[in-house]
């Protein structure tokens, strides 16, 4: 069994493979797994990189079946069952699981690529840390860079990762920095949400979504509804509106899209380069190539599509394993456990099936439980739960360090 990608999906699956009498060759490009939900913490300092990314050799030191292989997947021959690795020899398949995730999609909006920040593995999370920081660094001694934006932070993107997001950088801002940088005027500092739709927490009831806006009103950050970004510069965010707004930092985390391996492979493809599968969850006319996740583009019996997020593919996960393991083709039914988002400190939004529905403080432990239970390895939930404690009680942000290689390949 060869299965791509050591994310939520590619995990789950070759651990419900470990008493089966298979040899899995699990192939990442990243020696490590990611828990993305908390990458913004990590953006934010909030959490240290290795607190949410784990070693995947070391989630299976004890999984004799399992092989890591660090490279990049450019491609799969179908007809000789290989799976192309870069850097390295192919790999022959009994099984394929294609469980690569998804990507940050630009939408075409020019500059995005070249300008914006992204969030989607620990490099770009320590990126924009170092770029926050140093933005208050460099205001510290340089007054023009404040009046030309330096302090203002732009958010494209209001569903949860984009809340969750602002959220964090106004408590870092206005709890932990207020205090490091004693002769800044933190009334300079601007922390803007941009969305294109009418409301932020797309998915929520609206209730949730109402409470969500209000939150982060509290917190001073000022939410742009109905605003498409046409356009992004170096120093500057241009919307659709013409209207531009001078910042230093813009986060992108407006969609995403297939991971780029998708465009290569000869299957067929849905919405943002997904690529289609049947209820089995297989490549239709493939039975023995299975796609998971954010990678897929599966749906549920009645046509809908199903949402791309980590218990989707962690469910997906466990199904193809109990496919492979007996080989009896089954239907995929994702069973829903609910959604969370957190705003800050107390405040978060619940909707658990049902109607079920929380918000404020009793969501937000909720929050807290569901993330530390979910993290992977007994020692990222214990520095997880020590850090959010102290950071709680001290509203310190101890992993506030701007960390850039000095010379190629080393810090
Ligand atoms: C910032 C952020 C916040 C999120 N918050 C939440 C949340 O709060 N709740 C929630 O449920 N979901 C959340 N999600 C979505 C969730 O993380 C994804 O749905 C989930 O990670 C999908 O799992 P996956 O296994 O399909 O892919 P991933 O977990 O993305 O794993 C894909 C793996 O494939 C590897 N890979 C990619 N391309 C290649 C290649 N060509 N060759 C080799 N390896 C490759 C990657 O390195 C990665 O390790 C969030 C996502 C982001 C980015």
């Amino acid at each position: 069994v060869v299965i791509v990608g050591a994310g939520f999906g590619g995990l789950q699956c070759a651990k419900a493979l470990a008493g089966a009498a298979v040899d899995i060759t699990l192939v990442d490009q990243r020696n490590h797994h990611t828990f993305q939900p908390l990458l913004y913490q990590v953006a934010t300092a909030g959490l240290g990189a290795d607190d949410i990314a784990h070693s995947v050799r070391g989630i299976f030191q004890h999984q004799p079946n399992v092989t890591f292989r660090l490279g990049t997947v450019v491609g799969v021959d179908v007809e000789s069952s290989h799976v192309l690795v870069d850097p390295g020899p192919a790999l022959p398949y009994d099984h394929l699981v294609l469980a690569a995730g998804a990507a940050t999609s630009t939408f075409g909006v020019p500059g995005v690529a070249e300008h914006a920040f992204e969030l989607k593995s620990v490099a770009e999370a320590l990126a924009l840390r170092n770029q926050v920081l140093t933005c208050f660094e460099r205001a510290d001694v340089e007054p023009a860079f404040v009046a030309d934006g330096g302090l203002t932070f732009v958010v494209v993107g209001g569903g949860p990762t984009g809340v969750e997001t602002c959220g964090a950088l106004s408590e870092l801002v206005h709890r932990v920095l207020c205090a490091d940088f004693h002769a800044l005027d933190m009334s300079a500092v601007r922390i803007v949400l941009v969305e294109a739709t009418d409301h932020v927490l797309g998915g929520f009831h609206p209730r949730l979504r109402a409470y969500g806006l209000e939150r982060l009103a509290d917190m001073g950050v000022e939410v742009q509804l109905a605003a498409a970004v046409a356009g992004i510069e170096p120093t500057a965010v241009v919307l659709a509106s013409r209207e531009r707004i001078a910042a230093h930092t813009t986060v992108w985390v407006a969609g995403v899209r297939a991971v780029p391996m998708a465009d290569a492979l000869p299957f067929p493809k849905g919405p943002g380069g997904r690529i289609t599968v049947g209820p089995d969850l297989t490549v239709p006319g493939h039975p023995s190539i299975h796609v998971i996740g954010d990678l897929a583009d599966a749906r549920r019996t009645d046509g809908t599509p199903l949402a791309g997020v980590a218990p989707v593919a962690m469910q997906a996960g466990r199904f193809v394993a109990q496919a492979i393991a007996t080989g009896e083709p089954r239907v995929f039914r994702y069973r829903n456990k609910g959604t969370m988002a957190t705003i800050g400190r107390n405040a978060a939004v619940t909707e658990l099936p049902l109607g079920l529905r929380f918000r404020g403080f009793p969501a937000w432990v909720l929050w807290l439980f569901v993330h530390i239970m979910y993290l992977v390895g007994f020692r990222n939930r214990a520095n997880v739960l020590v850090n959010w404690g102290w950071n709680y009680l001290t509203y310190d942000r101890a992993a506030r360090l701007i960390v850039r290689p000095e010379r190629d390949g080393s810090e």
